[in-house]
């Protein structure tokens, strides 16, 4: 049992990251000049003419310039998508997918944004028309109420496109995640192996779905080279997302965030419109303007996001400390999840206030050395 980074590991991570962090720079970058493009070089204003001639209606005018807008920000940005999600991951040994089923998923997701994005586009301008003061407030609440069926719907509807996934079979494991659920005083809805092994080398656990839906899933890449005492700990961790009602909570405090976000823009959008001279809220002229500022006050708020993530991780960390006893295998486990997803032990500290959900894996073991140094678990 190794409670120690392995150091050429941990050099390869730290080069990696380096890419990772010059990528979503670029991702940024790539975004804001089609922005500028539309919105000061008149592609936007060219774009709805064009529509405005060939679309009979609102809704189809609506349609139609966002497909184009949507397509023109998907296809400039593919060679990075591509790069990033491909060509890095093969390099850096994480991906096990073939071009053809990188590229199928690309296409599924593809897929689904645009049906998604298609029907937001369209209440959204359906809002704008008919209440000029109040749209935010009525966007925010439908964004709201499809935040909660999309996480329920999750596990159903959208993962299974990408990853099969089936009940776990170790019976072991399972017995042991009952044994912790009963202490819990508490009831697991389902434990799922998922098969990530068709993707990545990356190992993963997490809870998913809301409500009849709420599942465990445990990466298929954890079941081979962990003990059981290690994965235990892994489910534990899990457990106390469910105990803390993890998912319910995140989706409200995202509620709050983006209410901040849905107000701001309705009090900022109205004086772009008015001052660039577009002819109302409702120009579908204006939606890169409008795109541009929702995605600017989404990336503002991010820190606190990921802030807030990164304090119930560290509980549920604590929790899965506390309930199975085991620091020792929690402390391996996290450093085999470092030398296996090629993760950064200790990453600057901007690099996790802008992206880390968890705590970095350092300070994971940290902590449960700390545990295991004072001793603070009575039990074997
Ligand atoms: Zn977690």
């Amino acid at each position: 049992m190794s409670l120690d980074f392995d150091p050429e590991r941990q050099k390869k991570a730290k080069e990696y990251a380096r890419k990772r962090y010059l990528l979503f720079a670029l991702d940024l970058l790539q975004g804001a000049v089609i922005l500028a493009i539309f919105i000061f070089g008149g592609l936007s204003a060219r774009l709805k003419e064009a529509v405005e001639s060939f679309a009979p209606g609102q809704v189809a005018v609506v349609a139609l310039y966002f497909l184009a807008f949507y397509a023109f920000y998907w296809v400039t940005g593919f060679p990075l998508a591509w790069y990033e999600g491909f060509v890095l991951q093969h390099r850096y040994g994480l991906s096990t997918q073939s071009l053809r089923s990188w590229l199928s998923d690309q296409l599924k997701a593809l897929a689904l944004a645009v049906s998604l994005g298609l029907l937001a586009t369209e209440l959204l301008y359906f809002l704008l028309a008919r209440s000029p003061h109040l749209w935010w407030l009525w966007a925010w609440i439908a964004f709201a109420f499809f935040t909660v069926i999309l996480a329920n719907l999750f596990p159903v509807l959208i993962l299974p496109l990408f990853i099969p996934f089936h009940p776990l079979e170790d019976e072991e494991l399972k017995a042991r995640l009952m044994r912790l659920a009963e202490k819990a005083r508490t009831k697991v809805r389902g434990i799922f192996t998922l098969k990530l092994s068709v993707k990545t080398t990356a190992g993963d656990a997490l809870l998913v779905g809301l409500g009849n839906t709420r599942r465990i899933l445990l990466g298929d890449t954890l079941l081979k080279d962990y003990t059981p005492d290690e994965i235990e700990t892994i489910l534990a961790h899990e457990l106390a997302h469910h105990l803390h009602h993890d998912m319910a909570l995140g989706i409200a405090f995202q509620a709050i965030l983006s209410f901040l976000t849905f107000w701001i823009a309705g009090q900022v959008f109205p004086f772009l419109v008015r001052s660039m001279g577009y002819e109302g809220l409702a120009d579908i002229g204006a939606f890169p303007l409008l795109a541009g500022l929702m995605g600017f006050l989404t990336l503002v708020l991010t820190p606190i996001t990921s802030a807030y993530s990164r304090w119930r991780e560290s509980l549920a960390d604590e929790y899965s400390l506390k309930a199975t006893c085991k620091p020792e295998a929690f402390a391996s486990a996290m450093v085999k999840l470092a030398n296996q997803n090629l993760a950064e032990a200790f990453p600057p500290r901007w690099a996790e206030i802008l992206f880390y959900s968890h705590p970095p894996i350092g300070r994971r073991v940290r902590k449960a050395k700390e545990w295991l140094e004072e001793g603070k678990c009575a039990s074997p």
